[in-house]
Parts: C-alpha cells; sequence; structure tokens
C-alpha cells in the first residue's frame, strides 16, 4: 500500500526456508541500522519519531500493512496529544470533534457527569495509527512490512530474523510482543491482563461525552461509548481475567446489559483484544532491548487506557535508543521512571484499593460533590496523575462499609 518500501523479506526465502539459521550466523547481514523499532502502533511510531529526531538511522516494522485496525475505543486523551505536540505531530485529531464531558457510572449505579479538564476524541485507529506512521516516514523513518520472529543479542548489536541488524531494538510490538517474550518476560497473568471487545454503533442521542459504565457484577469490569462525531460510537465492553476463558458471547451479553439504549443489532466491526495492565510491568530494557507500549505492560488499571503510556514510553524509549548503545536500557529506565514512576505506584495502589466496588461508588459521590476530586480521578485514570491525601479523605467520608450487592 501507499506508505510501504519494498521489502527484502517480501523477495527473498526466510532463513528457515534456507535451512542455514540465517545469514548472521556467517557474520553478514543485509541492512544495520541505529535504531530498529518493532510494531508501528503508537508506541513503535513514538519511537521512531523521537529516534530520528535524535538523528539516528531508522527502521520501522510493522507485520500489518497501514492503514490498519486495532481493537481499541479510539478514545485519546488530551495527555496523548501534549505528548504528539512534543514529537512534531500536531495534527493527529485533526476532523474529529473534541468530547467536553465525560460521565461515569459507578457499579452501584450511582453516576457523575462533568467537563473533562481538557477534551478527549473520539478517532478510529485506523486513522490515527495511520497518521503517526506516516509521520514517522516523512521525518525520515524507513518503513517495511515484516512480522519479526526471533531476537538474537550480539555484544555490539541486535540482530531480528538473522537478517537486519540493530544498535538498539525497541520492542513496541503490542500485547503479545514477541521482543518482550525473548526476554523471557512471558505475558500478564491473570487479574493483570484484562479482555476486551469493541464495536462501531449509532451513537447516542444527547450532548456529546464520553460514557464510561462500570459492572458490579464481574467487577472490576466496564462498557463504555465514545461518539466519534460522524454520527456512530465506539461501543465495547472488557473485563480483568480470572482464570477461566472469557467467550465472546459472555462479552457480548455484558456489553448489551450494560449499554441497554444501544440496540446489539446495530453494532459492527466487532473486534477483541489483550490490555496488559501495569500493575504487572517486565523490566523496561536489557542490553541493547527496550520495551514500550502494551509491550512493557503500560495499559491503566482503571480505564484501560494505553495510547498516553504508548505514545510516552515510545518518545523515551526513541531517545534512549538513539544515544550510546551500551546506556540505552539504563538511560530508558531512568527516564521512564522519573516521567512515569510515581504515577505507575499510585495507579497501582488505586487498583488494589478500587477492588472492592464500595470504593469506586464513593469514589463517584465524591467525584459529583467535588471537581477536584472528579480532576484527581481523571488525571489518574487517563494521565500520569497520583492520588492525592485530599482524593483520598473525600472518598473515605463516603465510604459504606460493605458492598452493594450487584445489580448490573
Ligand atoms: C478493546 C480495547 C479498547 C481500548 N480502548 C482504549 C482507549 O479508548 N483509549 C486508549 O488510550 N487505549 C485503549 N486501549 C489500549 C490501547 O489500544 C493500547 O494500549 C495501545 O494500542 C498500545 O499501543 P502499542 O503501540 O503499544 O501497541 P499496538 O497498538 O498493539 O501496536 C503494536 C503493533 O505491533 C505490530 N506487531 C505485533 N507483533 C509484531 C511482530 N512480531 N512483528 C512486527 N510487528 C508486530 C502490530 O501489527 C501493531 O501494529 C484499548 C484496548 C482494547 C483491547
Amino acid at each position: 500500500m501507499w506508505l510501504w518500501s519494498r521489502s527484502p523479506w517480501g523477495r527473498r526465502a526466510t532463513p528457515a526456508a534456507r535451512g542455514d539459521g540465517g545469514r548472521e550466523e556467517g557474520g553478514t547481514v543485509d541492512d544495520e541500522f541505529d535504531v530498529v523499532v518493532v510494531g508501528a502502533g503508537p508506541a513503535g511510531s513514538a519511537a521512531a519519531l523521537a529516534a530520528r529526531r535524535a538523528g539516528a538511522r531508522v527502521l520501522l516494522l510493522d507485520r500489518a500493512d497501514f492503514p490498519r485496525d486495532k481493537a481499541c475505543g479510539d478514545g485519546i486523551a488530551a495527555h496523548a496529544l501534549d505528548v504528539l505536540d512534543e514529537l512534531g505531530v500536531p495534527d493527529a485529531v485533526a476532523g474529529y470533534p473534541p468530547l467536553p464531558a465525560l460521565r461515569l457510572v459507578g457499579p452501584g449505579g450511582g453516576a457523575v457527569a462533568r467537563r473533562l479538564p481538557r477534551p478527549a476524541y473520539t478517532v478510529p485507529r485506523t486513522v490515527f495509527d495511520a497518521r503517526l506512521v506516516a509521520a514517522a516516514v516523512a521525518a525520515g523513518a524507513q518503513l517495511r512490512r515484516h512480522t519479526v520472529r526471533r531476537v538474537a543479542q550480539r555484544a555490539d548489536r541486535v540482530v531480528l530474523d538473522g537478517d537486519v541488524a540493530a544498535r538498539v531494538v525497541v520492542g513496541a510490538d503490542g500485547a503479545g510482543s514477541v521482543v518482550r517474550r525473548a526476554l523471557g518476560h512471558p505475558v500478564n497473568p491473570d487479574r493483570h491482563l484484562a479482555l476486551a471487545i469493541r464495536g462501531y454503533a449509532p451513537a447516542l442521542p444527547g450532548p456529546p461525552e464520553q460514557l464510561i459504565v462500570t459492572s458490579g457484577a464481574r467487577w472490576p469490569a466496564y462498557a463504555w461509548s465514545f461518539p466519534i462525531g460522524d454520527g456512530r460510537a465506539n461501543v465495547g465492553y472488557g473485563e480483568v481475567l480470572r482464570s477461566e476463558p472469557l467467550t465472546r458471547a459472555h462479552l457480548l451479553d455484558r456489553l448489551a446489559a450494560l449499554l441497554p439504549d444501544t440496540d446489539p443489532g446495530t453494532v459492527e466491526g466487532l473486534r477483541a483484544h489483550h490490555l496488559p495492565l501495569s500493575t504487572h510491568r517486565p523490566p523496561p530494557g536489557r542490553g541493547r532491548v527496550l520495551l514500550a507500549g502494551d509491550a512493557l505492560s503500560l495499559v491503566n488499571p482503571f480505564t484501560g487506557e494505553g495510547i498516553f503510556y504508548a505514545l510516552l514510553s515510545g518518545l523515551l524509549a526513541g531517545t534512549a535508543a538513539a544515544g550510546s548503545p551500551d546506556r540505552a536500557a539504563r538511560r530508558y529506565a531512568d527516564t521512564l521512571r522519573r516521567r512515569l514512576g510515581r504515577h505507575l505506584r499510585h495507579s497501582s495502589v488505586a487498583a488494589w484499593l478500587a477492588r472492592r466496588r464500595r470504593v469506586v461508588d464513593a469514589a463517584v459521590r465524591a467525584a459529583r460533590r467535588d471537581d477536584r476530586v472528579y480532576h484527581s480521578i481523571v488525571e489518574l485514570g487517563l494521565g500520569d496523575g497520583r492520588l492525592d491525601v485530599r482524593t483520598l479523605a473525600m472518598i473515605g467520608i463516603g465510604l459504606p462499609a460493605r458492598d452493594e450487592p450487584p445489580g448490573r
């Protein structure tokens, strides 16, 4: 398609097919780059942009052709736009109307609806991700279609599939990351991994707002409806995994139960995917291999938001990768800790507290009473906010002794 350079992988037998284990064993590889980024989602495009801005020769690999779909709520928080501004991409949400408000329904049924401190957007990932990839290519990154299967760390380089070498590799290949597994880290265990399904349906009537309906049954779980601005909304449902497999039929039943005003017969384009929650993360890198975005389990455990964290970690990983290769992992770990460390600690504690439904119901009540509590909760769920003492106290004031029985 329009974005791809001709891929040598597309024209040659693979190392496995040649039966020689890859040309690299003989000491030569076809291509050498300063930085190779695996995965061209938000984390990968941000990494490629940041590394290019630091002057590195960058190869961006993805197994898919762009534009491509990605199962997502398509909700873009204002914080994500801050990172994109920093990367010199000011127009990623152009043409999509701002969503000024967020309505949050607690597991007990109470609700708060207020203006967001800054508006959010709903931009289908087919559009959003292709814009970011185009920006990375315009900045000078080479783009190739290729599915990475093998990652070999050598003393002075990293070799992918025996054919391409990098001084540093950024693994931005999402929830099922091959690069992460090559570093010895399996996918997140149950309770730290969610599964969600999304589709597109006619938008609900009324003023545009992000709607999040948390679920008393199957807690922690919630459904959403995010209007796009073209008469449709992205609708979906997700829940945290607990030792039993979740069927598509179950996810759709819960979606229908929590969004009764959306006719299930009108929902199109259904697609499900895992969300690795940030309550369980591998180390951000080892040697010359770094992980960013979902590959590093950076999904917010409250909201399932991951795009802001993917962009930010991608920016930091790309910047670190473009410097001295031997210190890339250390530099990345330091900048990531400085930028997100406290937020990640606070959101893990908050997620642990929120395992009790009554805490979330009390937070909804406190947010209805008090705009500052609402803002703190939004910052914690959509950005890099922290749990502050005042918010905890306001929630504590309205905390009942036990959970209400689940209604929905
Ligand atoms: C149903 C659902 C709803 C969500 N809703 C929201 C929301 O509203 N807002 C929000 O902020 N977040 C949301 N998220 C989370 C968000 O989608 C992710 O956090 C985000 O996509 C992470 O970006 P990424 O770049 O790390 O990974 P991805 O976007 O998954 O990109 C990874 C890329 O790597 C490529 N790839 C994978 N393996 C290989 C390989 N071996 N070789 C080459 N390429 C490879 C893939 O093709 C893909 O393009 C949602 C997630 C789900 C599942």
